[in-house]
């Protein structure tokens, strides 16, 4: 059996909570603190807290039983490195002038084809970035089991509110309808059948009784990491971004569009992030990395590319702003292989090419070049500053 001490020491020292010099003095308070302490800090899981030095060689990405809380010695470089790029690219939605996209929207100047086009947008995104928090901050970081990747989930988690923000912060300033816009993803078909074909692949993450380990539980893990960031992040963005970047082009709607370009970028880095947890995950893992595995992937990705082109189709049922659903047929075939590509699994559209190579562009934001003419798009905060 152990003893008092025994009991309540090893929970004070792993929380620093115990700073008994003030009592020390006082006859019967020490051990009056001690009983309190004991009875309100619940012991440790064993998971959390080693009692050696962490190993660069021991830590992993997923079952990691080395401590979670010690982000140094750095193993992912490129986890820390993209954490400390995605925050010198901060930005807010609320300093981004939305004047002259208000009076084009009270004008007569848009057609009701690109009216269609922009609510549906909004009317997608409002709901989906709200999905990707919740899917990171219930799902995917309590099965990352490495902390400069944790990091990156952090920042990539406020991310998120940011671009929900930002979709919000659009509807309001135009005055649109808000019970109709956020209601889109129950009301309208070609929303709800994105999203449907996503939950499951969250469900399984934010499931309290999900738990790695086996080869079964790391292959949903996996499966879930793809989907959300190459299918959902990496493919059913990318009709909205051409559309309100197509706007942005022809001047109409600049404030919406260069917000959106923000967006743009983080969710590149999203992507990239995941794609790199993913291959590390196939490195650490590969039994997990089967034909019949891959094979699986490739009909989710086909999935993906039907999903996304009707909902082209929807928001675009004639041409618009130079664009039609048969162009994005293409183009979610061009991204869909290049997806696969970056993951390793073989193409599913060869000879797909790039109808939009100007989207390249809008990813790449220079300080020199400001598409919108609304103010200089380089935004770099506190990551950026030099004290000399
Ligand atoms: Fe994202």
């Amino acid at each position: 059996m152990l003893t008092f001490d025994e009991e309540i020491k090893p929970n004070a020292s792993a929380l620093g909570m115990m700073r008994t010099s003030t009592i020390d003095d006082v006859p019967g308070m020490q051990l009056q603190q001690a009983r309190v302490t004991a009875s309100i800090i619940p012991p440790t899981p064993e998971k959390t807290v080693s009692t050696g030095r962490i190993r660069v060689e021991d830590k992993r990405i997923i079952n990691c039983n080395a401590d979670v809380n010690q982000l140094v010695p750095f193993k992912y470089k490129w986890a820390w490195e993209k954490y400390l790029s995605a925050c010198a690219n901060h930005w807010m939605p609320q300093e981004v002038n939305m004047t002259a996209d208000i009076a084009l929207w009270k004008s007569d100047k848009l057609s009701d084809d690109e009216r269609r086009l922009i609510k549906r947008n909004l009317g997608f995104f409002t709901t989906a970035d709200s999905l990707a928090a919740n899917n990171i901050v219930l799902g995917t970081y309590r099965h990352i089991s490495n902390p400069e990747c944790r990091q990156f989930l952090l920042r990539q988690a406020f991310e998120e509110a940011i671009h929900t923000h930002a979709y919000q912060y659009i509807v309001e300033s135009l005055g649109l309808d808000d019970g109709e816009i956020f209601n889109m993803y129950h009301e309208v078909d070609s929303i709800r059948a994105k999203d449907e074909f996503l939950l499951p692949f969250i469900d399984v993450l934010t499931n309290p009784a999900f738990k790695t380990g086996t080869p079964q539980a790391d292959q949903a893990l996996l499966r879930s990491l793809i989907v959300f960031a190459c299918i959902m992040e990496g493919l059913f963005f990318y009709v909205g971004f051409v559309q309100i970047l197509a706007l942005g082009r022809q001047n109409k709607m600049t404030g919406a569009a260069e917000q959106y370009q923000y967006i743009l970028r983080d969710e590149s880095m999203h992507l990239n992030f995941g794609v790199d947890v993913i291959n590390q995950i196939k490195m650490e893992n590969p039994h997990l990395w089967t034909s019949e595995f891959r094979e699986e992937i490739r009909v989710l990705f086909q999935k993906g590319v039907e999903l996304e082109y009707a909902y082209a189709e929807d928001t675009m049922p004639r041409g618009v702003l130079g664009l039609n659903a048969t162009m994005f047929k293409e183009y979610l075939r061009f991204i869909a292989n290049r997806r696969c590509q970056q993951i390793g699994v073989d193409i599913l559209y060869p000879g797909a090419t790039n109808p939009f190579p100007w989207m390249a562009e809008m990813i790449d934001l220079k300080k020199e070049k400001n598409f919108f003419e609304t103010r200089v798009t380089e935004y770099q905060t506190g990551g950026a500053l030099s004290w000399d």
